[in-house]
């Protein structure tokens, strides 16, 4: 039994006596979550009572039992409708989950559909005259919210042909990376809505995507430091195990004392510097007995201790005569395939030491000099989209990076990356990429919120709610789509009436 929004009280109650063919039934109450529904206004449609896409109808019957001559309530569940798929059309997947990815930023929606719902009975689409990109895309999420019975999906034409007009590459049925498309697609309807607003040239895109970078560079010969601003529209995380050097003062028992460079990945702990060095320098009893302190302020370091926390890259070894109480791990990862989102983030904010290749205009310089950069968030966007880098060229040849990337569902916390006062973000979809960078697919996972907190996977035209939230944390994770938190209940208040879907 397939329920929509656009039933009728009259069908849904016709659904609900079709239940149980072989029983009468004597009565029934229809609710949503917290809506009542009152079968006396037969001819509103579920939508007219506030009810979402996605929601469950709950019902108690009650019925005749013959068998003990008795009347009982007995409550079902109806099902949900799911959410609209989208059919692919010569290799447009990576459109698809794009268009899924987008249709569920919630704000985004909202801002489309109110306009056209204001209109609805001129059965005119405002953003038609915005330009030929816009007016697809707010047709497109009109669509989405309507239920095709027949198959739940339908081929998102428009949208298409109105992008391949101005980006070619997209339309020419070979599999496309879905950033790209996303970049054209965004920045297209910002300059649609743009140049259509003379009086007010900050769009809904710019609003919810558009954030600022900072950076700041300092020039090693002189100190002066360069800031510049920047857009930040995607946060391009790379995925790459980063290696950091560290030189290593080594104190032997007797005295003696010698210096080498170690490498090792930057997100690892003191314990993985140490087993480098002795990668490098093999003592096999040496790791019991070794202390490590800062060459700087001379303090111990835990083994444990995340090597991010090291602003120094001078570390001294202390060889001591008795062991320590201590047992070498077994198993040292020294090549992790695993990392956590918020590693990439630190790494993606660390110094960059620039190698001769800045060149400072301070009088004192005027020349290239060695400098360090340092990027900084100057304001969050309310939608934040993370690029994990997953491909990356090597040696002139593409390759894809297939690092699982642990990242929060809910709470990612930018706080302390970023200037503002509370910046608590929660995921609200993800494009996934899965299969090599010539055989590949996309797929999309996207959050509803209303009436239950529920994802779902967009495969193209197959639409399936997934059963436990933490299946949607995969090594396919290709762009993470995370919203500010409060952001949606803050703009929750400006009501609109969704009256005709
Ligand atoms: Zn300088």
């Amino acid at each position: 039994m397939i329920v929509s929004i656009k039933d009728i009280v009259a069908e849904l109650i016709e659904k609900i006596a079709s239940y149980d063919k072989d029983q009468p039934l004597l009565q029934f109450e229809l609710r949503s979550g917290t809506i009542v529904i009152d079968n006396a206004q037969s001819r509103r449609c579920l939508a007219d009572f506030g009810i979402k896409q996605g929601s469950t109808i709950e019902t108690t019957i009650v019925k005749f039992n013959p068998n003990s001559n008795s009347f009982e309530r007995e409550p079902i569940v109806l099902p949900y409708t799911l959410p609209t798929g989208l059919k692919n059309q010569k290799n447009s997947c990576f459109m698809n989950s794009a268009l899924q990815c987008l249709a569920h930023v919630v704000p985004l929606t909202r801002y489309f559909l109110k306009s056209i719902y204001r209109r609805h009975h001129n059965s005119e689409n405002p953003f038609d005259s915005y330009g030929e990109v816009t007016g697809a895309f707010a047709e497109l999420l009109c669509k989405l919210q309507r239920v095709d019975y027949v198959s739940n999906a339908f081929v998102p034409h428009r949208i298409r042909k109105a992008i391949g007009n101005l980006y070619p590459s997209f339309v020419t049925g070979d599999q496309q990376n879905v950033q790209e498309f996303l970049t054209s697609l965004l920045n297209t309807i910002h300059e649609e809505l743009r140049s259509n607003n003379q009086s007010d040239r900050k769009t809904i895109i710019k609003k919810l995507f558009f954030g600022k970078m900072k950076s700041i560079t300092t020039c090693l010969r002189c100190n002066h430091t360069t800031t510049k601003i920047e857009r930040l529209q995607f946060l391009p995380l790379p995925l790459s195990q980063q290696q950091r050097v560290f030189t290593v003062e080594f104190c032997s028992k007797n005295g003696h004392r010698s210096q080498s460079n170690v490498s090792v990945f930057a997100s690892g702990r003191v314990e993985h510097l140490v087993k480098a060095f002795l990668d490098k320098h093999p003592r096999p009893d040496l790791f019991e007995r070794i202390i490590v302190q800062t060459t700087l302020t001379e303090e111990s370091l835990d083994l444990n201790s995340p090597l991010y926390m090291l602003t120094d890259s001078k570390v001294r070894f202390i060889e001591q005569k008795k062991h320590l109480i201590r047992t070498q791990p077994i198993q040292l990862d020294m090549n992790p395939k695993k990392i956590t989102l918020y590693e990439c983030l630190r790494e993606f904010i660390s110094k960059e030491y620039l190698d001769d290749s800045w060149l400072c205009e301070q009088n004192t310089c005027r020349r290239k000099t060695k400098a360090v950069k340092q990027l900084q968030f100057h304001t969050l966007p309310p939608v934040l989209i993370i690029q994990l880098k997953r491909f990356a060229s090597q040696n002139q040849r593409q390759k894809k990076v297939k690092t699982f990337v642990e990242y929060p569902i809910d709470e990612l916390d930018l706080t302390d990356l970023s200037a503002s006062q509370h910046a608590i973000y929660d995921l609200i979809s993800v494009s996934n990429h899965m299969g090599s960078i010539s055989n590949g697919h996309y797929t999309a996972y996207a959050r509803v919120k209303t009436p239950t907190d529920r994802w779902y996977e967009f495969d193209d035209a197959v639409v399936s709610a997934i059963s436990s939230n933490s299946d949607v944390v995969t090594a396919n994770a290709y762009l993470l789509f995370y919203m500010k938190r409060n952001y949606q209940s803050r703009q929750n208040s400006q009501h609109y009436r969704e009256s005709s879907v």
